[in-house]
């Protein structure tokens, strides 16, 4: 079969034997670059292709979402056209994914949001004293333990250790204490587990989780509900995973749950122990050596040929490792890992000096160098700006790294960037944010008046100023007392300048109003839309397009920040904003998987976490000071109970053996050439070491080399050398030759209006719910529980339904109380008629699929993806599929023109043909405000027009085709209107 040849093509022995493996656990352990990624890719083709498994019967979990999209794009490239989807998925992806479905069943809102980082602490700390805490809540300084706290409890998850476990023994550690320190230890456990257990149900009440829970809670609907284990484990018979060094105790317990050893374990786990960098506590080791333990039978395949690096780079990582023994499966086991590098067309040169070494005496001078030489092999031809990476260890690191870039004028995309809140957009908002929250700091104000949006001059204002602190007033109670500064005989005041202030004081009383009574994303969103910022980053010829293109996507970025923080607070309150502000800035972008992904061709920015299994032709790893990397850091000092979970003995070993793996995986992120630096100087009263692993890598002797000095006038020549290359692209959501997945949204959004799409979906703002979308979802929600119970046969009552809309009810986007209120009790009356209409239905109509997920493809590279809401089936076969609509549709004819319009019910034709090979044979709107059901049956034409407008979307997509589209009716409903250059509304 020609398929299975391009398939099995190129690969080695030991790849083609753990490729064509055929039933059964398997386990492969491979240094970096060994192609451990590439065989479970082609696996997953090969099994398609010899028809030992459907696409959709294999899961494969991997670490990251960019490490999902990657091995997606890969698998997309071998598997023939027209085939259903492999699910490509992150654990925590799976795992939100069950959740979803199963919510109810673990008595949680199918919406609970995760909770992570400064929003995470935000939450703690508010809850602070609801929790049973005594040492770890210092009366002077109550939050002083918070993050630790978070940590602890992070890590209890990551061991499958539930609150309950945790008291249990606890309590029972308690009992047994016998010595002082027994003791002393002994009330600290049970504290923390108390704490644990406190929060984990307020942290459920409140409706939110934490990313343990994402897997905790999985675990727990698993072991509780056999019916659902059994139903997941038949869905997915396959299973493949990448990284499995990183898997932690929960994770192992679910593959061990949905592969049961001995049975149903057709598994594939690819690993590198030495790659292993999750794995905060317990050895880098266990969990290969569990696999072997748990999976006897299991097949183990070595790979040894390196086919990404030059001998050079995989000398010195080997190197380098070797000084993590014993605790290696190398050493241990007695395995040969040293790499051999082979030759490919795509590297076809692996011999010579592939590392370069180089100190600087400063960072500026580094971070110079390092930009030349990019320039450089750009301006030459030799690369192009993707093909670089440069890795930091730490958020903080990358921050001066973008600034350099962005500086020289070459594009660079980055994972994770403390660099988002030095960006002046975003400056803006954070002024902003401040003086509603503290007018009365001067300084605040002083920036918020002077700012780009009131101009204040600021002569005038230190007149302001100096006159506050005579009276020994602040500023704000200066200028909002009029009738004393209007009268104010002493003070020239510009008459200009002074209704400026006027005006932004008043701004600013408003919109605290509105932050009171909608959320700080709201006054925000406010505030950007009548000062004019958004619209006119959006409006077209603007000097730099790509530029602000970015602006309005960090935008974006920080929007949704705040919305976390509402809805966190919940209460209306906006006090405790800048000390969510001061977190967030701190510790940098979380997730880091927020990435602004809008240049195409641009250097990698990253740090060496989200570099993991990864390659770039040419990669720096900068910053390679002692005490940076590795860093100085070191944990809680919070410790699990010995019976629960790995101690660790020796905790500064411990450490720099990971900060080695860390390294070891930065190092083999290189194809051709790796670029290892550090400066001494990075402003401070210090000048910095190099780190011991330079000279592990190297071989070097005790003294340091020369340090390199770039004179100024040097730097400055190497800029101007950098004249003429081209800025940064703009926004570009797919390249030629790569997948592009949409869904209903943005193909029908793009249709409406390109800029609409590319708002929305490319540089994803959106704007504060609107009342009617938080009603359409609660009312979708409602009926979807129905519906699922319908499915599976259970009786739902017309109290369950009302259950099911009261509990998933949200108070977004409501004008006033009353609004809400009416809305509320509207929404109950109408999910009642939908009881009466389904109960009275002749004959009962019993849904065969609700909410199932699709997939199908529109063209080779292009596929289409979603849910249907409802699918059935009736005596006679005939298959409708139905779409829930809470839009006002009250008449017959209005309802017949939708769905001759609905994008959506063509998506689902297609779909159901793509899975069943016909069309079905309805395809239905319910608008559940009317209770009209309005169907179509579609028909060849049908299909064709409505197949070649989706094509168009795809294509100007590509083409990166965004102008406007403005059209009275369409603008005057576009939630985008206000800040619409473009609108014809206004
Ligand atoms: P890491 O440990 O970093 O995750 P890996 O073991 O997963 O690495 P891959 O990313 O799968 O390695 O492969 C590294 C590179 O080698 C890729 O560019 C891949 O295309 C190439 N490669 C793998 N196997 C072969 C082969 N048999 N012939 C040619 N190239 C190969
Ligand atoms: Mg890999």
């Amino acid at each position: 079969m020609a398929e299975t040849e391009s398939i099995l093509s190129n690969l080695n022995p030991e790849q083609l034997r753990a490729v064509t493996h055929g039933k059964g656990p398997l386990l492969i352990v491979a240094g970096a670059g060994t192609g451990k990624t590439t065989v479970l890719t082609r696996r997953i083709a090969w099994l398609i292709a010899t028809k030992a498994a459907r696409p959709e019967e294999l899961l494969a979990l991997t670490f990251s979402d960019k490490a999902s999209r990657e091995m997606e794009e890969r698998v997309d490239a071998l598997v023939p056209y027209g085939y259903a989807p492999v699910n490509i998925l992150t654990f925590h992806a799976f795992g939100q994914r069950l959740f979803e479905e199963h919510a109810l069943r673990l008595g949680l809102a199918p919406d609970a949001k995760v909770l992570s980082g400064a929003p995470l602490r935000l939450f703690l700390k508010k809850h602070l004293f609801e929790l049973p805490l005594k040492k770890f809540r210092p009366l002077a300084n109550p939050d002083r333990h918070v993050a630790d706290l978070i940590q602890h409890f992070s890590r209890a998850k990551d061991e499958a250790i539930t609150p309950e476990d945790y008291l249990k023994v606890a309590r029972a550690d308690a009992a047994s204490a016998v010595s002082e320190a027994e003791l002393g230890s002994a009330a600290e456990q049970l504290e923390l587990a108390e704490a644990y257990q406190a929060y984990d149900a307020i942290l459920h009440r409140e409706g939110f989780m934490d990313h343990g829970d994402q897997l905790m809670l999985m675990l727990r609907l698993l072991r509780q509900e056999p019916l659902v284990l059994e139903k997941t484990r038949q869905e997915f018979p396959w299973i493949l995973v990448d990284e499995f060094q990183d898997t932690n105790t929960v994770q192992f317990e679910l593959i061990k749950l949905l592969a049961p050893p001995g049975t149903r374990d057709n598994l594939t786990v690819v690993g590198d122990d030495d790659q292993a960098i999750y794995r905060f506590r317990g050895a880098s080791l266990a969990n290969i050596l569990d696999f072997k333990a748990a999976y006897k039978n299991a097949e183990t395949v070595v790979v040894t040929k390196n086919y990404r690096s030059k001998q050079d780079i995989l000398e010195c990582a080997h190197r380098l490792i070797q000084f993590n023994n014993p605790e290696r499966l190398e050493a241990r086991e007695n395995l040969d890992k040293r790499l051999q590098a082979v030759a490919t067309p795509a590297n076809p040169d692996i011999s010579g000096q592939a590392v370069f070494y180089q100190v600087f005496d400063q960072l500026s001078s580094e971070l110079a160098d390092l930009s030349s030489r990019i320039s450089q092999a750009v301006a030459e031809g030799k690369r192009s700006w993707r093909d670089h990476a440069i890795l930091v260890r730490s958020n903080s690191g990358a921050e001066a790294v973008i600034q350099e870039l962005n500086y020289r004028g070459i594009p660079s995309r980055f994972s994770g960037a403390r660099g988002l809140y030095r960006q002046s957009e975003i400056r803006l908002c954070l002024g902003f944010l401040r003086a509603l929250a503290n007018p009365h700091d001067n300084l605040v104000l002083f920036e918020f008046l002077v700012g780009e949006v009131y101009r204040t001059p600021v002569s005038d204002l230190k007149a302001l100023l100096f006159r506050a602190s005579a009276l020994n007033k602040s500023l704000y109670q200066l200028v909002t007392r009029t009738d004393l500064t209007r009268a104010g005989e002493d003070t020239e005041l510009d008459p200009e300048a002074f209704e400026r202030v006027e005006k932004a004081l008043s701004d600013l009383a408003r919109f605290e109003q509105l932050a009171r009574e909608k959320g700080v994303a709201a006054a925000l969103y406010q505030f950007l839309t009548e000062s004019g910022v958004i619209s006119r980053l959006l409006a077209k010829n603007g000097a730099a397009l790509p530029a602000a293109e970015r602006q309005v996507s960090n935008l974006a970025r920080f929007f949704e920040k705040i919305k976390v923080y509402d809805q966190v607070e919940k209460s209306g309150s906006y006090l405790s904003v800048i000390g969510y502000l001061d977190a967030l800035i701190e510790e940098g972008d979380d997730p880091p998987a927020s990435e602004a992904e809008l240049d195409a061709d641009a250097v990698s920015v990253s740090t060496v976490h989200m570099a993991k299994g990864l390659e770039w032709p040419v990669v720096f790893v900068v910053g390679l000071e002692d005490q940076h990397f590795p860093t100085s850091r070191r944990g809680s000092g919070l410790n699990l109970p010995a019976s629960l979970g790995p101690q660790i003995h020796d905790e500064r070993a411990h450490h720099i053996a990971e900060e080695r793996r860390l390294y070891y995986v930065a190092i083999t992120r290189a194809q051709q050439e790796l670029r290892l630096s550090y400066a001494r100087d990075h402003g401070g009263k210090k000048l910095w070491k190099r780190s011991p692993f330079l000279q592990e890598t190297l071989n070097l002797g005790k003294d340091e080399a020369p340090a390199l000095k770039l004179s100024q006038a040097e730097k400055l020549h190497r800029h101007a050398t950098s004249d003429g290359h081209p800025l940064k692209e703009p926004l570009q959501i797919a390249l030629p030759g790569e997948p592009l997945r949409l869904s209903y949204y943005p193909i029908d959004d793009y249709l409406t209006c390109p800029l609409k799409y590319k708002i929305a979906h490319g540089l994803r703002l959106k704007p504060p719910a609107t009342f009617s979308i938080t009603y359409g979802n609660v009312m979708h929600k409602a009926v979807q529980e129905f519906n699922k119970a319908g499915m599976e046969g259970r009786p739902f009552s017309l109290e369950d339904l009302k259950k099911a809309y009261t509990e998933g009810w949200r108070s977004e986007g409501f004008y006033s109380r009353e609004h809400e209120e009416e809305r509320f009790q509207n929404g109950l009356k109408r999910l009642e008629s939908f009881y009466e209409d389904e109960k009275n239905a002749q004959p009962r109509r019993q849904p065969i699929g609700v909410e199932s997920r699709f997939e199908f493809k529109i063209s080779p590279l292009d596929s289409v993806s979603g849910r249907m809401d409802r699918v059935d089936r009736d005596a006679d076969g005939r298959v409708t599929v139905c779409d829930y609509k809470t839009s006002n549709v009250h008449d017959v004819k209005k309802a017949e023109s939708e769905v001759a319009k609905s994008l959506q019910l063509a998506i689902y034709a297609l779909a159901w043909r793509g899975s069943h090979g016909v069309l079905p044979d309805l395809v239905e709107l319910y608008f559940l405000e009317s209770g009209i059901r309005q169907s179509l049956k579609p028909d060849q034409a049908y299909i064709e027009a409505k197949e070649a407008e989706i094509k168009l979307a795809f294509k100007g997509i590509r083409e990166a085709r965004f102008e406007a589209k403005p059209d009275f009716q369409t603008c005057k409903f576009c939630a985008y209107g206000q800040i619409c250059p473009d609108s014809a509304a206004l």
